[in-house]
């Protein structure tokens, strides 16, 4: 690799921000450009779905940093114009305005896009939850009395329709797959950790078939059709059902993409000073053994600033460090806050250790093959952080079993 004057981070979000102050806080004095698809200053999403839907925090409150803090990073910002295309051979980036710009070091922080319904319509009431205008667009339809279905009892999905049931909302959520949250929690436990939404009066419907919106008044969403015939009624209709890498700027490149950008245990993308970071990123995670691709804040910002720090080891002849870390999440829905350590592929058998799901109150342990693999916190963070070291330490699950009794004695 050739000298390091100018670092791209292409993306403005968690990771590209964590990336750049890490390249300043290990004294690279090059120069940093940052393009962003968004014509903002890198703000925080988890609010988008929680505070900010609520009403209860104005968009301001969401900045990532200081306008002092962004200034003190000497960053040139290219910011409302995406990338477009990406010349590996050559080190240069194409934004969509036809700017081109030439680089040394490259982190890639595009982050993902929301999936939409096939044929989603672009009428009236009709919702996705992004970016900052999404969540203020979709607030100023969350009116008392409104008829909101939510698609998809994932994340951003359970989240809004918490948010949307306390500002008075009727709310029905429709989820294809047999549980709520599964994906994340596995089936037995995502049922536990949701039961929070019957209770607050959320219509909770699993294993439904959605088949597309249905018009109301002309231009408006009227309803949701399910496979039999049924059609919801609805005013507003939240589409929450996933998201997808946005990798389509780096095809046809070099780089390997499958969902995601393949990357080895230390970030690098397969090309030497490049490097991917947060959403996108499908690394090698040493700790599980395991090729991984992690859509959380938590991983988004250790991420950004691990392949800033690889980029700049490489270029000063040192070695890089993989990123082996226990992944992390949280989620707050109504009165419970879901946390969750590790990785659950959907094989492991979970075990309630603490409290219960009827208290709404509970830890849960994941287990395979006599190791711990995930832990589980649903309003007990005090019961559930500890797991964290012994996931780091890849604890088996008699270890797990032994911390569990030093709770039980206390
Ligand atoms: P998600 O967590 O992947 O959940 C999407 C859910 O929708 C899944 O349960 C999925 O089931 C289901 N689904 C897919 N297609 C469907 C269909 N046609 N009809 C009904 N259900 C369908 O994604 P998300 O909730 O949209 O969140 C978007 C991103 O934001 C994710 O990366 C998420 O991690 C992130 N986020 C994180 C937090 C947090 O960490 N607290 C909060 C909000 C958002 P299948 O899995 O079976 O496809």
């Amino acid at each position: 690799m050739s000298e390091l004057n100018t670092v791209v981070i292409v993306g403005s979000s968690l990771a590209g921000l964590r990336a750049a102050e890490t390249l300043r806080l290990e004294k690279y004095e090059g120069r940093i450009i940052i393009v962003g698809a968004e014509n903002r200053e890198p703000y925080d999403r988890p609010p988008l779905s929680k505070k900010v839907l609520a009403g209860e925090w104005e968009a301001e409150r969401i900045s990532l940093r200081k306008p002092e803090d962004l200034a003190k990073l000497n960053v040139d910002w290219k910011l409302g114009s995406a990338a477009a295309a990406l010349d590996t051979k050559n080190r240069i980036i194409t934004l969509v305005s036809g700017e081109t710009i030439s680089f040394d070091g490259l982190i890639i922080a595009t982050g993902s896009g929301v999936r939409k319904l096939p044929n989603q319509p672009d009428w009236k009431g009709v919702h996705v939850v992004r970016t900052l205008d999404d969540s203020l667009n979709l607030r100023a339809d969350l009116n008392p009395g409104a008829r909101l279905v939510v698609i998809g009892a994932g994340f951003i999905g359970l989240e809004v329709a918490a948010t949307a049931k306390a500002r008075g909302c009727e709310v029905t959520v429709l989820e294809g797959a047999l549980a709520p949250m599964m994906r994340g929690l596995g089936a037995e436990m995502g049922q536990a950790a949701a039961l929070v939404h019957a209770d607050n009066g959320v219509q909770l419907r699993c294993d439904v078939k959605v088949v597309g919106l249905v018009e109301g008044s002309p231009g408006a969403v009227g309803g949701v059709a399910l496979d039999g015939g049924e059609i919801v009624p609805a005013d507003v209709v939240v589409v929450g059902i996933g998201v997808v890498p946005a990798t389509q700027w780096l095809e046809n490149t070099e780089l390997e993409l499958r969902d995601g950008v393949v990357c080895d245990t230390t970030l690098n993308a397969g090309v030497p000073g490049m490097y991917a970071a947060g959403d996108i990123c499908r690394w090698l995670n040493n700790l599980y053994d395991q090729e991984m691709r992690v859509e959380h804040w938590t991983t988004a910002s250790e991420q950004g600033a691990a392949a800033a720090s690889n980029l700049l080891a490489v270029s000063r002849g040192e070695q890089p460090k993989p990123y082996a870390a226990v992944p992390f999440f949280w989620s707050d829905q109504f009165t419970a806050r879901i946390q969750f350590l590790g990785r659950a592929n959907g094989d492991e058998i979970a075990h309630v250790v603490v409290g219960s799901p009827e208290e709404r109150s509970f830890v849960a342990l994941y287990e395979k093959d006599g190791y711990l693999k995930a832990a589980l916190g649903v309003s007990r963070p005090k019961q559930l952080m500890p797991f964290r070291k012994l996931l780091a330490e890849r604890a088996t699950w008699e270890q797990a079993l032994e911390l569990v009794a030093t709770f039980v004695a206390t």
